[in-house]
């Protein structure tokens, strides 16, 4: 072991998986990850907005040589993944928690206000959201556009609030909760420098981690969202030619060598 450990970060949906008929997960980034492991510690954190019981099931249906090290749910809970079931990051899921409670109690006039909009819109409606008083489905990502500018302007009182988007959905978060920030405090728990980070993602809820504060190795896949891909040529990351998994193994393969 002559290299230094790496840390891999990787969005899930859109980024290891666009295929949901297949039946093995991202064969070509396995490979990847098995070839890196012949000369290096390589800790992987899947780093994804889906909570576990979703994560799960995929991980109970589709043939993967490995699993993750780490797991990042719902873009702001830490969990050490240890015989095949998520160990919470204790300190920093409770701070996640007593933040979000807070801050949705200060905010309660301000997200009742705007969800009677949303409602009244036509076009996005509310849904139920596990990590927020409620989720927002937009008709269309230009629609999730307007919305994301309306609830900015009704919650302008709250600077530490951030709508976190993801396609044409979104949640509410605290500003200090992302998937960067979770994978600072990876890195951090597993002593893995900045300059052996990498960090890959398709959409823009992956933004907060494909930042040159996070990771020094940043990439998207060929299907990245066009502000995705921007980001990435802006902090001279690498833009996949090949999709989704397949772009993964590429950029990989132009950071490390493998
Ligand atoms: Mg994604």
């Amino acid at each position: 072991m002559h290299h230094p450990p790496i840390l891999i970060s990787t969005d899930f949906d859109g980024t290891l998986i666009l295929d949901y008929t297949t039946s093995s997960l991202a064969p070509r980034f396995f490979k990847c990850l098995q070839k890196l492991r012949r000369t290096r510690r390589v800790v992987w954190l899947l780093n994804t907005g889906r909570e576990w019981s979703s994560l799960d099931e995929i991980f109970n249906t589709l043939a993967m040589p490995c699993h993750p090290d780490w797991l990042a749910l719902l873009e702001r809970e830490i969990y050490r993944f240890a015989n095949r079931q998520p160990v919470p990051l204790s300190h920093w899921n409770r701070h996640c928690a007593d933040t979000h409670r807070d801050l949705f109690a200060r905010a309660a006039p301000a997200l009742k206000q705007l969800r009677r909009h949303i409602a009244q819109s036509g076009i996005a409606e509310v849904i139920p959201d596990d990590a927020s008083p409620y989720g927002i489905r937009a008709n269309t990502p230009a629609d999730a556009d307007r919305i994301a500018a309306e609830a900015a302007s009704l919650l302008a009182d709250f600077p530490e609030m951030m709508l976190m988007r993801n396609s044409v959905y979104a949640r509410f978060a605290h500003v200090d909760f992302h998937k960067g920030s979770c994978l600072a405090t990876i890195a951090r728990e597993e002593g893995v420098s900045l300059q052996n980070i990498f960090a890959v993602g398709d959409h823009l809820n992956d933004l907060h981690m494909l930042h040159p504060r996070y990771a020094s190795h940043l990439a998207c896949p060929a299907n990245a969202e066009p502000q995705v891909k921007q980001a990435i040529r802006a902090h001279g990351g690498y833009v996949a030619r090949a999709a989704a998994a397949d772009g993964v193994a590429e950029a990989l393969g132009h950071f490390f060598g493998v």
